[in-house]
């Protein structure tokens, strides 16, 4: 068997069961990442789905995988288009007999594996995104928890996680040859290489080596792990929480690699609420999985999979003030001017300019969320969608009164106004 193992948001040799799939009864693997078109169109807020500072991340990401694919005796091609037309020819062109894939929970995204599957007889998806097995979970997706602590307790009664699996030292060798238009600088993706802001919690590198050396720092450098649970609503600094979300949204890493570095911890450092909540957190990713799966396209419709009426504004000039963090709220400027320079924002600010938009200004949810598909270097469709649904109070937060208090926030959060200083210059 020749085995073409197609890369999406799993870029890493450690823990990747579709790799490891990919080389099953495989006497060639030929890997390939693809740039799709979609990622460049315009989102429903007017702009780019993507901006260079994500595209960027991915591509370092892509890169550093090239190299380590070669190393261990295979090859890994970087082409742009559209997957469902360029996969079916790839195969044939290569002589290949087997696609191999991570399952995607996002809709379009599972309506390519679709188009895929009837154009390509041999067609596997595996599911390699989450910390919880997917394949056996104590509920059917119809009937997941709709809330999340039911959801959460279920897990944790019923369930146990898959330990990781080591990278492979070898892969199988590809005896063919290379397609010509095979996409090598950066540029040829129609961006500029993003600056770096000084002001960043991190300088976010994209790669396997750099999500381990950061697992590495925040875990066993500064044990920062221990206090996570008193410091993760922090705003300002590299490790008030672990920034581990770029490297997520990639598969640069995976939850189960975590969660057995947090395990180690446990038994070796210490075991505490810090240590339990930073595996409550994977489980919240999780459960927004779940989310998407369950409820595919209605969760971007404007009433969210619930279908509540609501009076949504469209207000541009509004919408553009809060993009560009001129709205007149010092806490929500500094946020959103923080994610338009750097690509990321607190869990704490995007909790905030979320519930800004959508319940003060009262703006389309959908609006909000897809200007942060565009900025965020750690957009992944469920963590962003869903959340942006429950912050907007369309989605699964069983309180309808929800709103944040973007004042009371700034005292509680940035007491001293460090935080809103330093983005409002
Ligand atoms: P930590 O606090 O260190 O948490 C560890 C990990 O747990 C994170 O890396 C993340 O993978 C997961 N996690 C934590 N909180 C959440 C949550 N609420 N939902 C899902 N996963 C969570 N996260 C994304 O990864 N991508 C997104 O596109 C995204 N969009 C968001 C949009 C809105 C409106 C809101 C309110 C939250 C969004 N989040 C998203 C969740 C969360 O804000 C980020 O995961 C977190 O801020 C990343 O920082 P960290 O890695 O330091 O998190």
């Amino acid at each position: 068997m020749k085995t073409l193992y197609w890369l999406r948001n799993d870029l890493r040799l450690d823990d990747n069961l579709a790799l490891h799939r990919a080389m099953e009864e495989s006497l060639e693997v030929l890997c390939v990442y693809i740039f799709e078109d979609r990622f460049f169109e315009d989102g429903i807020h007017g702009d780019k789905r993507m901006d260079e500072r994500r595209a960027f991340f991915i591509w370092q990401s892509v890169m550093e995988l090239r190299e380590t694919i070669r190393n261990r005796g295979s090859e890994l091609i970087v082409l742009k288009g559209k997957a469902e037309d360029i996969l079916p020819s790839l195969m044939h062109e290569t002589g290949m007999d087997r696609l191999v894939y991570s399952n995607s929970v996002g809709y379009e995204e599972i309506q390519i594996e679709r188009k895929l599957n009837s154009a390509i007889g041999n067609c596997e998806g595996i599911w390699n995104h989450t910390l919880i097995d997917m394949d056996n979970l104590p509920f059917s997706i119809e009937k997941a928890p709709k809330v999340f602590t039911p959801f959460r307790k279920k897990i944790e009664k019923y369930h146990s996680y898959p330990d990781p699996v080591r990278a492979p030292r070898t892969i199988p060798h590809f005896s063919g040859s290379k397609p010509k238009d095979d996409l090598i600088g950066f540029e040829d993706l129609g961006f500029k290489t993003p600056n770096h802001d000084e002001r960043s919690v991190l300088e976010f590198h994209g790669g396997e080596m750099a999500a381990m050396e950061r697992l590495q720092h925040y875990f066993w450098e500064s044990e920062s792990l221990s206090e996570y649970v008193e410091t993760r609503n922090g705003m300002l600094g590299a490790d008030y929480s672990s920034k581990f979300s770029p490297w997520l949204a990639q598969g640069c890493i995976s939850a189960r690699r975590i969660h057995s570095e947090v395990k180690r911890y446990e038994s070796e450092i210490e075991e505490n609420k810090s240590t339990y909540w930073l595996i409550f957190e994977l489980l919240w990713r999780d459960f927004f999985q779940i989310v998407a799966l369950k409820h595919g396209k209605e969760l971007f419709f404007e009433f969210g999979w619930k279908g509540e009426f609501r009076e949504w504004s469209t207000d541009q000039k509004k919408f553009n003030k809060w993009c560009e963090g001129k709205t007149n709220d010092p806490f929500v400027d500094a946020n959103m001017k923080e994610l338009n320079a750097t690509g990321f924002m607190s869990n704490r600010g995007r909790q905030n300019v979320a519930s800004f938009l959508t319940h003060q200004l009262k703006i389309d949810w959908r609006w909000g969320a897809s200007y942060f598909e565009e900025k965020l270097i750690d957009y992944d469709v469920a963590s962003n969608w869903g959340n942006w649904s429950y912050v907007s109070g369309t989605g699964n937060d069983p309180r309808k009164d929800r709103v944040f208090n973007t004042k009371l926030q700034a005292e509680r959060y940035d007491p001293n106004g460090d935080y809103v200083r330093t983005w409002n210059k």
